[in-house]
């Protein structure tokens, strides 16, 4: 007869991780399947990688996660032809205890699979799974690519990520729609420690995030990063998948072009190429999370859509959703019951937790970003605000009184006139 495990998770990304950790310490037979060589073989983020959640998960291990640098200053760029309007918060207090680092997820989540393996969980790596199986409405199994490899379980975490395909065989999500999704690119570019650090203003494991918009991302609702690794520099953009559809743009030409501005240029230079890859980010907001639970199953993370793009916390989401899933799964192991009824405590979880606030608060965005024309927001009005910023600094015998009348002129006219720049802003405060 078939072997049955309690819980089998699909995945092994900050979601899938975080689920077989939390199910295999509180002694539950666990499967963690995932399709790559190894955890992280394939996988991409920014990568800001938060630590309350990491924490929360790891209380224990957390300090050993394989991490790039503590960041101590985070940059928001707004982009103009060739300048920026520049905000920046750096400070000693996000020291100790961190608040975030930088890091690599060929390392971090090869380390966090470790950690659910060590715990107990059973790692099956270069496995695609390729259907669930299902028992009337109950979920009963996962089928792979391997042959006779169906494999049974009580419950099944789904965490596989953005394209979700046991999502989409289970019918409680469809292919995100292009408004839904950004497709980002980015490069690992190698660099000396010491360049990195004399051009950051960085000491010892400091780091810097810079996050960028407007011109960079070619009129197109988009949003750029640039970390500073241990050695190497993180460098990518992301832009909505409708706009690159519809401006017949390649994204990796948006990067070509991002490296080209000023302001990026003489922070990467000299610097080689050493990855360069592609994903998609969930953009959908609350209005596009699915379903979370049902009889023997539970979604989680990406494939779940649960992404905060606004503050770009993703992992973070998928981690907490990971464990509240696996605390769902363990409470039916406990009651004999791994129908939605039990299993919808993760729902509760989900509801109550920061993951479904933040997203509400955000639902707005999304339709914000929908409806607004790309090109007023990331294009016309960020060189607007360039421009007025050129003239308040600039000193040319203009009296100030003129200047400001200008700035504002600059600001009106890339709105279309003042009703218009005062309408985006309401609309903008209320996605917000
Ligand atoms: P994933 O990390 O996608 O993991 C899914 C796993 O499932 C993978 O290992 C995959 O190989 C495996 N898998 C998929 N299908 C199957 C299958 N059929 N069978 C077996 N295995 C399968 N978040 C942040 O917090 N900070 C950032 O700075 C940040 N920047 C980002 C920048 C970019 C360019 C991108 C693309 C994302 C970024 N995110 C960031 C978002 C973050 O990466 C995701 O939210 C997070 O990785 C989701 O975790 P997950 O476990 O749900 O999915």
């Amino acid at each position: 007869a078939q072997e049955k495990f309690d819980a089998i998770v699909v995945g092994a990304g900050p979601a899938g991780s975080a689920a077989a950790y939390t199910m295999a310490k509180a002694g539950l037979s666990v499967v963690l399947l995932e399709r790559g060589e190894f955890p992280g073989a394939k996988n991409l983020f920014g990568g800001v990688l938060y630590r309350k959640q990491l924490e929360d998960i790891l209380p224990d291990k957390w300090k050993k996660a394989p991490v790039e640098r503590r960041i101590v200053e985070q940059r928001i760029w707004l982009m103009g032809e060739e300048s920026a309007v520049t905000l920046s918060h750096r400070n000693e207090a996000f020291k100790e205890p961190a608040n975030c680092w930088t890091a690599l997820r060929v390392k971090f989540d090869q380390w966090f699979a470790d950690q659910a393996v060590e715990a107990g969980a059973l790692p099956i790596y270069s496995t695609v799974a390729t259907e669930l199986i299902t028992e009337g409405d109950r979920v009963i199994g996962v089928r792979t690519d391997r042959e006779a490899g169906d494999l049974y379980a009580d419950a099944v975490i789904i965490a596989d990520g953005v394209n979700s395909l046991l999502g989409k065989s289970l019918g409680i999500h469809r292919e995100w729609k292009p408004d839904e999704v950004s497709l980002a690119v980015k490069e690992v570019i190698a660099l000396p420690r010491e360049k990195i650090e004399d051009r950051f203003n960085l000491e010892k494991d400091e780091g810097v995030t810079i996050e960028f918009m407007g011109k960079t991302s070619l009129g197109m609702a988009g949003l750029g990063f640039l970390y500073t690794n241990k050695d190497t520099l993180s460098l990518g953009i992301g832009v909505m998948v409708n706009h690159l559809k519809k401006k017949k743009i390649k994204p990796y030409e948006i990067l070509d072009q991002v490296k080209k501005h000023p302001m990026i240029r003489r922070l990467i230079e000299g610097g080689e190429v050493k990855e360069y890859s592609g994903h998609l980010i969930p953009e959908g907001g609350w209005n596009s999370v699915p379903q979370l639970s049902g009889n023997g199953w539970c979604i989680t993370g990406d494939a779940a859509q649960l992404v905060n793009f606004v503050h770009r916390e993703g992992s973070n989401l998928a981690m907490t959703s990971g464990k509240y899933a696996a605390e769902a799964v363990i409470e039916a192991k406990k009651r004999g019951d791994f129908s939605r009824e039990t299993l919808s405590l993760y729902d509760e979880k989900i509801h109550q937790s920061f993951i479904r606030k933040d997203l509400v608060k955000y639902k707005g965005m999304h339709e914000f970003l929908k409806e607004e024309d790309p090109d007023l927001l990331f294009n016309r009005l960020p060189q607007a605000a360039n421009q007025a910023f050129y003239e308040l600094f600039l000193v040319d015998g203009v009296p100030k009184g003129e200047k400001q009348k200008k700035m504002f002129q600059y600001l009106k006219e890339a709105a279309g006139g003042t009703w218009g720049l005062a309408k985006l802003g309401i609309k903008g405060w209320r996605a917000m």
